[in-house]
């Protein structure tokens, strides 16, 4: 999956206007190129976890459809962690059929992996940001 600069650049803004809480969101675009970031609440306002609400999901996906793009990736941030999935990331990452990508704050460094997961494990991961 290819991110574009300008996608990059949103979330990294959004996640860090968000720290500590962790910040969420889709990754929208088409075959295999990520154009647009769909910024989500995070309804959990945590600062070690994040939920979507469904209606947002579901304006997400009306959003997408309408636009001709496909939900590539979800994404949130660990303004204090790793970019790797959590335990419960990995349990909650549901979706075979997209990829989870965690941009990472931690220490005033800037990383973004994301990971394909299927089952509860982490079947592939490609580097974004190093
Ligand atoms: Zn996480």
């Amino acid at each position: 999956m290819e991110i574009t600069e300008e996608v990059k650049e949103a979330i990294i803004r959004q996640a860090q206007a968000d720290a500590p809480i962790e910040s969420c969101g889709y990754l929208l675009g088409k075959d295999n190129v990520v154009s647009e970031n769909y910024p989500m609440t995070n309804v959990d306002h945590s600062e070690e976890h994040f939920s979507f609400e469904p209606r947002e999901q579901f304006a997400a996906l009306k959003y997408a459809r309408n636009h001709g793009l496909r939900i590539l990736a979800n994404w949130h941030s660990h303004p204090a962690s790793p970019s790797r999935p959590s335990e419960e990331d990995k349990r909650l990452a549901n979706d075979p059929t997209i990829r989870y990508a965690i941009l990472s704050l931690l220490d005033g460094k800037i990383t973004l992996n994301s990971f394909k997961i299927v089952g509860g494990e982490v079947i592939d991961k490609e580097i974004h940001i190093e």
